[in-house]
């Protein structure tokens, strides 16, 4: 697993996210409106363009990462 050693100013850059269940790569853009789910974690619903999966992700407030689970 790679990790930034520096975390970047700009949270809202896009980044290159794998589909859990084909893994596809996509490129993700945070929203600067976010969704936030009942922990607080922002929230996303997305699909993949590959497999037509719905994916719901949260963003990990630890390094700014897309955490992705298909939905079944
Ligand atoms: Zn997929």
């Amino acid at each position: 697993m790679k990790r930034p050693s520096i975390k970047t100013a700009n949270t809202l850059d896009p980044q290159s996210v794998a589909c859990p269940k084909c893994a596809a790569q996509f490129t993700f853009y945070r929203s600067s409106m976010p969704e936030m789910d009942e922990c607080g974690f922002e929230h996303y619903r997305l699909e993949c363009e590959m497999c037509e999966t719905t994916l719901v992700g949260i963003v990990d407030p630890a390094d700014d990462k897309l955490l992705l689970s298909a939905t079944s």
